[in-house]
């Protein structure tokens, strides 16, 4: 069996520092290989998004297609945009050994969970519903009418915090980014996992 990398799927309600935290991790060559799936989505790019860097932007009828191609690991509807995971890279990916973290919503989650059991889930939560609501407001990429709606759906996501395997409360961020790697460090030291790793090695030292 060759090396194989851990897919990750990290939800968490909107402003609760998902792609902050996830762009701190990869910031950090000791949680290297590992990269971040760019989604595709239907919603409007915000102000300073890239397509192909933040997301892949497309139109519902593209959107559509690709699902009829069957080119979605998952994929959901999330305040009324389409979001999607596509299946290629992530496959490619994980086969090459590299840590995959997928930002997906708990809808998505279960989807992925279905398919690869071994996936490891991590819930975010904010410190409060206010710091909650002050983050999307600092942000300040998105409409009132949208802050409000993502406020609205906050509660629905948070109550499935208990399908994860893991919990972080981001309240100091570099607490949060510290106890983010240690489940990324933790996870790579699995015995099934070092035994692939130093396989040359292990023969060595157990040779008659
Ligand atoms: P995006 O990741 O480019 O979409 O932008 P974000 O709004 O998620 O984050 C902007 C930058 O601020 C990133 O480089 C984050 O690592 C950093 N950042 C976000 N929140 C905090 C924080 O609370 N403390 C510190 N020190 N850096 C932060
Ligand atoms: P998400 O990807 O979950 O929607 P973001 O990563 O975009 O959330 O974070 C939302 C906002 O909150 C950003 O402006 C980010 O800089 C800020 N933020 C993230 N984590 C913290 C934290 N621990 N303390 C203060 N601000 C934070
Ligand atoms: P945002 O528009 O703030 O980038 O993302 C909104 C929500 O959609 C977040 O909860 C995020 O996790 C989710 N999301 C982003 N990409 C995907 C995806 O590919 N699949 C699913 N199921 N959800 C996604």
């Amino acid at each position: 069996m060759s090396q194989v990398g851990t897919l990750y799927i990290v939800s968490a309600p909107s402003g609760a520092g998902k792609s902050s935290l996830i762009k701190a991790l990869l910031a950090d060559k000791r949680n290297q290989p590992s990269q971040v799936s760019i989604s595709h989505t239907t919603r409007d790019p915000r102000p300073g998004e890239v397509n192909g860097e933040h997301y892949h932007f497309v139109s519902v009828d593209e959107f559509k297609k690709l699902i009829e191609e069957n080119a979605f690991f998952e994929w959901a509807e999330v305040f009324d945009n389409y979001y999607g995971t596509s299946r290629v890279t992530i496959e490619e990916s994980l086969a090459q050994g590299i840590d995959v973290m997928l930002d997906i919503d708990w809808q998505g989650a279960r989807q992925v969970r279905d398919v690869m059991p071994n996936a490891k889930g991590i819930f975010i939560l904010p410190p409060s519903r206010e710091e909650l609501e002050a983050r999307l407001n600092k942000r300040g990429q998105d409409s009132a009418e949208i802050i409000a709606k993502r406020m609205q759906e906050a509660q629905s996501e948070m109550s499935h915090y208990d399908e994860y395997d893991y919990l972080i409360v981001n309240d100091d961020f570099d607490t949060a980014t510290q106890e983010f790697s240690a489940i990324v460090q933790a996870l790579r030291s699995e015995q099934e996992k070092q035994a692939i790793k130093h396989s040359k090695t292990i023969k060595a030292l157990l040779k008659v």
